[in-house]
């Protein structure tokens, strides 16, 4: 990780779960972190936390909705302003209400898309622009998708959410290209976990004794599982491109 010390990383929904461990790790390895959510006083609070630990590196809580792009695009600018611009993005925050097809509610469902996949492509866009315009050739971008991306699970309901984790996969894949058509070297990564013990369930409205009996689960992967994946993604050497790792609790099949 020594090349990364000192450098840049912006993690999307880092109030809680994977993205809060995600920024924890990257600042323990010496990133100079901006967080983003919404209950952006979470976030401060790990920064805080982080700093009495005397870590390497520093988490920055910064405000944002990454369903809307003046936000979003303020995050960038205060980013390059403050800190001189993005080296890493972790395209992490999300939800995952189940939403019936037969009985099919739009707002939720624009709501899953707008953040899992518009949210992404909103902070991809400028991130990238921030990286191209400052020359940063060795930039990475990490997807947080899911296994939902991959097939569609036997959970009642999830089908907007494996649309929206399916077009993360899909949109991965397309981003490579057209960076690769762009003649950059920024590198573009997924990561696909298997159920993992967070807030997610509750903050999408999955009933409570549904939300109980995921956390009292004895096969699930905890956040720093895939926090300890994103550095082992951001630390492959720059002529390293790792696609997506699927991630799934010994026991999940
Ligand atoms: P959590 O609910 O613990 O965390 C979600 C994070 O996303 C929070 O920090 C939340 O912050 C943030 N967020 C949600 N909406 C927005 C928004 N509009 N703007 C900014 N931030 C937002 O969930 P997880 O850690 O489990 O989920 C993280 C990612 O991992 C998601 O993309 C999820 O789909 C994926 N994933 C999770 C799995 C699991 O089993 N838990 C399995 C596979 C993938 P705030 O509310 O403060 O804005």
């Amino acid at each position: 990780m020594e090349r990364w010390t000192g450098r840049v990383a912006v993690v999307t929904g880092a109030s809680s779960g994977i993205g809060a461990a995600t920024a924890r790790a990257l600042a323990e390895n010496g990133l100079r972190v901006v967080g983003v959510a919404r209950r952006v006083e979470i976030v401060q609070n790990l920064s805080e936390q982080l700093k009495r630990e005397n870590c390497k590196g520093e988490l920055f809580a910064i405000q944002g909705d990454v369903k809307e792009e003046e936000e979003v695009k303020k995050v960038i600018a205060w980013t390059r302003e403050k800190l001189g611009g993005v080296d890493i993005l972790i395209n992490n925050a999300g939800l995952a209400p189940m939403v019936s097809l037969l009985e099919f509610d739009l707002v939720a469902a624009k709501k899953i898309f707008d953040t899992n996949v518009h949210g992404l492509c909103l902070f991809t866009r400028e991130a990238v622009k921030d990286m191209r315009s400052r020359g940063v050739d060795d930039g990475h971008i990490v997807h947080i998708s899911s296994i939902a991306g991959h097939y569609l699970a036997e959970f009642k309901g999830t089908g907007p959410y494996s649309g929206s984790k399916h077009s993360v996969r899909v949109l991965t894949e397309a981003l490579r290209r057209e960076l690769r058509d762009a003649k950059t070297k920024i590198r573009v990564s997924s990561i696909s976990p298997g159920l993992v013990d967070t807030e997610i369930f509750k903050a999408s409205g999955f009933p409570e004794d549904m939300v109980e009996s995921i956390h009292q689960n004895p096969i699930t992967l905890k956040s720093k599982d895939i926090a300890d994946a994103v550095i082992y993604v951001v630390s492959a050497p720059a002529h390293v491109q790792i696609h997506d790792i699927i991630i799934r609790p010994t026991g999940e099949a």
